[in-house]
């Protein structure tokens, strides 16, 4: 029912659509959430059950590390067994250093693999970055793969960026370091892809992301590369950091960029805590798209942020258990129930907001407030449909948003459309 204006966004920058086995990059599609994995790749089963866990999460790509030839031998029975459990997400190899002798010596990785991402800083040095360069684009174009060239400031091409320094040094009016060193991270990316095409590799099969790890310099590097080539872009923050503050800051930076109409797929790199929930990042770059109305992924649940009139936890327990419930039910609702990501709900502390929040939602319930008489209003389409009262409010109001979900999307709500449209 609250639908997003996306009316100050930029129009999305055209770029060449790339394609990833079933997955489409670019071109105008919907912008694609990627992760990462964090497992030894030549641990088969630790790496299998995370990437079925990513892509279940809502992962379109995930990448994993190839930093050796067992995790290179590895690559083709993670393949075998995720399509064993059903995953079909696509696997892109994240290569450094040896990328050329790791996908040349193990063609069965090469061939598994459905994109290659290589660091234009890391492919090579000296005599030897060209032609290692120059192989591994040799073997995507043999096994028709695209690739991503992905730049990270941590990791430039120290040769580029020494030539550009000296050339601004030697200006009449130089710029400051970090514009020459935004500029060497946007050459870096653009002299590659160049390359890369030079060698035979199509331009829609280049994907090019350029990552730093602050948002003002993302911003600027991310507008320059925009506007200087057609390449479909990966957007993030690289080390965007831990908890609220890598959420905030990738939000922050990817969010500037998809206003600006830059992004083709997102990735948050949050480092999770010890032992954490690696699905995180994928649910921060959802919750991203769909808080700019990009795309729509689990119904959104409106909260007040609750104050001294809700002295008692009823409020806050309501929102967590509906959040959870959502979760934990979309992927199911969203298999027999097509459309219901885009559904609206509010979970309101008191009457102050509680009713007109609630009214605006497809479903929503205004909790009595202290001192407020002990009932919750709950509000469907726009309009009272009753009150709970009691002990139970939260399990009937579950209920509730059940039957609702049924009576809306479920096969009784298709075959009353037909009849509807057949008088
Ligand atoms: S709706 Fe009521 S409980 Fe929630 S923040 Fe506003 S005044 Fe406080």
């Amino acid at each position: 029912m609250q639908g997003l204006t996306t009316d100050l966004i930029a129009p999305r920058r055209r770029t060449h659509r790339v394609t990833v086995a079933d997955v489409v990059v670019g071109g105008g599609t919907p912008i694609v959430v990627q992760s990462m994995t964090n497992t030894d790749t030549a641990d088969v089963e630790a790496t299998v059950e995370q990437v079925a866990t990513l892509a279940r999460a809502g992962s379109e790509l995930v990448r994993i590390t190839v930093d050796r030839d067992e995790a290179a031998k590895a690559v083709p029975h993670i393949r075998d067994r995720l399509v064993r459990l059903g995953v079909t997400v696509p696997l892109v190899g994240d290569f450094h250093y040896i990328g050329h002798t790791l996908l040349g010596e193990n063609p069965a990785a090469a061939e598994a693999l459905d994109k290659y991402r290589i660091n234009p800083g890391n492919v090579g040095f000296k005599d030897k970055k060209d032609r290692q360069f120059g192989e591994i684009i040799e073997i995507a174009i043999r096994w028709n793969k695209p690739i991503r060239i992905g730049v990270n400031w941590g990791s430039l091409d120290q040769e580029l960026l020494t030539r550009l320094m000296d050339e601004n040094a030697a200006c009449r009016s130089p710029q400051d370091a970090r514009a020459v060193m935004h500029e060497a991270i946007v050459q870096s990316a653009l002299l590659s892809a160049e390359r890369a095409e030079e060698l035979g590799l199509g331009s829609d099969k280049i994907i090019l992301s350029a990552k730093v790890s602050a948002v003002q310099d993302l911003v600027s590097v991310y507008a320059k590369l925009a506007e200087r080539c057609r390449y479909a872009l990966h957007v993030g923050l690289t080390e965007a950091g831990m908890g609220s503050k890598g959420i905030v800051a990738s939000a922050a930076g990817i969010g500037l960029l998809l206003q600006l109409g830059i992004g083709d797929t997102i990735r948050v790199s949050l480092t999770p805590e010890a032992g954490g929930d690696r699905t995180l990042e994928v649910k921060v770059a959802q919750e991203i798209l769909q808080s700019m109305g990009l795309r729509s992924f689990v119904p959104v649940v409106a909260a007040c942020p609750g104050c001294g009139r809700t002295t008692s936890t009823v409020f806050q327990e309501l929102a967590g258990d509906v959040q959870d419930m959502i979760r934990e039910r979309i992927p199911e609702w969203s298999q027999t129930y097509p459309g219901v990501e885009d559904l609206s709900f509010a979970v309101m502390g008191c009457i102050v907001n509680g009713p007109g929040e609630s009214k605006r939602a497809d479903i929503g319930i205004s909790l009595p407030g202290t001192g407020e008489t002990p009932a919750a209003p709950v509000f469907i389409d726009g309009k009272k449909a009753m009150t709970l009262r009691g002990p139970n409010i939260a399990a009937e109001f579950k209920r509730i948003v059940e039957d609702y979900i049924e009576r809306r999307f479920g096969p009784a709500s298709a075959s009353l459309e037909h009849h509807k449209d057949s008088v």
